[in-house]
């Protein structure tokens, strides 16, 4: 599955509210090089609840 070159890493996504690892995802390290943050639906918190890149 891994493509040539190394600009697309595997990241996780964790609620920043409980903590919990919901999501993951992968990016593009030349166009996010920052953590990247989404709002995203936790099912521990039952609402939509801002994700940050977990590592
Ligand atoms: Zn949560």
């Amino acid at each position: 599955m891994a493509r040539r070159g190394e600009n697309r890493i595997l990241v996780t996504f964790g609620c920043t509210d409980c903590r919990e690892r919901t999501y993951n995802s992968n990016k593009s390290r030349r166009n996010d090089p920052q953590r990247m943050e989404l709002n995203k639906y936790c099912p521990r918190c039952r609402t939509h609840t801002l994700h940050r890149e977990v590592r």
